[in-house]
């Protein structure tokens, strides 16, 4: 049921990490956090709103901290990263399922017995009326679900990606240490690029800023933000090409 309010995007893709999903843990998924996040994008459904998210899978496990110690090589260390994906992928799906949410879990890196093969066409047709939930990351080492969330907003034509994050957004130099850090509602790409300021990794930013797609950098941990940002109040931090 779509309300009256001004909508600020229509369709997005919105990033979360695992990370998030672990909480003060060092590793694993916290069910609070997770009912958490589950109610904040349920807050933006009667906005009529279409929704990818693209799920991390860091609070399980991360291709790039596997060295030689371990004896898992980076590739085999992406593959498990990228079902790590997929279980937050899972975990997200059932609580959607539990609230009777119209939601379809896919995966880039396919495990046919519970979830489909990420499908453009298909994944087009169902974001319209479910939640579509993108996991296994591009389905290849060497990459992360940033640039999965930047590829799949192309892809899926969305208006821009959501990052959710722990921080307000995006400032000049790092608020904890320069207390003249200057904040940043609007910047573009080049400007971040110029002065190193790192968002993400580069391949996601570079494919972010070449087709255009908006990044809304926001604080996940404050309430209502996700609302916010939707309905058009000034928050977090937009980087675009200017
Ligand atoms: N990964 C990968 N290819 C992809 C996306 C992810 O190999 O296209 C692996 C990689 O090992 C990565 C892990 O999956 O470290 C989890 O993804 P990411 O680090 O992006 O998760 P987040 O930091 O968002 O929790």
């Amino acid at each position: 049921m779509n309300t009256k309010k001004k909508i600020f995007y229509n369709r997005i893709i919105l990033k979360i990490s695992g990370e998030f999903l672990q909480g003060k843990n060092i590793s694993g998924i916290d069910n609070k956090l997770l009912n958490y996040i589950i109610q904040e994008i349920q807050s933006i459904l009667p906005l009529g709103i279409e929704i990818g998210i693209v799920i991390g899978g860091g609070n399980l496990f991360r291709g790039r901290y596997c060295n030689k110690n371990n004896n898992v090589k980076r590739v085999l260390g992406d593959q498990i990263g990228m079902i790590s994906t997929i279980i937050n992928g899972l975990l997200l799906y059932n609580s959607f399922k539990n609230k009777l949410i119209n939601v379809y879990l896919m995966s880039s890196l396919p495990i046919k017995s519970i979830c489909q093969e990420y499908n453009i066409f298909k994944a087009i047709d169902l974001i319209k009326n479910n939640i579509i939930i993108l996991t296994g990351g591009l389905g290849n080492p060497l990459f992360t679900t940033d640039t999965t969330a930047c590829l799949r907003a192309i892809e899926l034509e969305a208006d821009a990606v959501l990052k959710a994050t722990k921080v307000n957004g995006v400032y000049s130099k790092d608020p904890i240490n320069y207390s003249n850090a200057k904040f940043f509602n609007l910047i573009n790409y080049d400007y971040l690029i110029k002065n190193k300021i790192k968002i993400m990794d580069n391949t996601a930013f570079l494919l972010a800023r070449d087709y255009n797609i908006p990044i809304h950098i926001f604080n996940i941990y404050k309430p209502g933000s996700l609302y916010k940002i939707i309905t058009g109040q000034i928050i977090g931090t937009i980087i675009k090409n200017s």
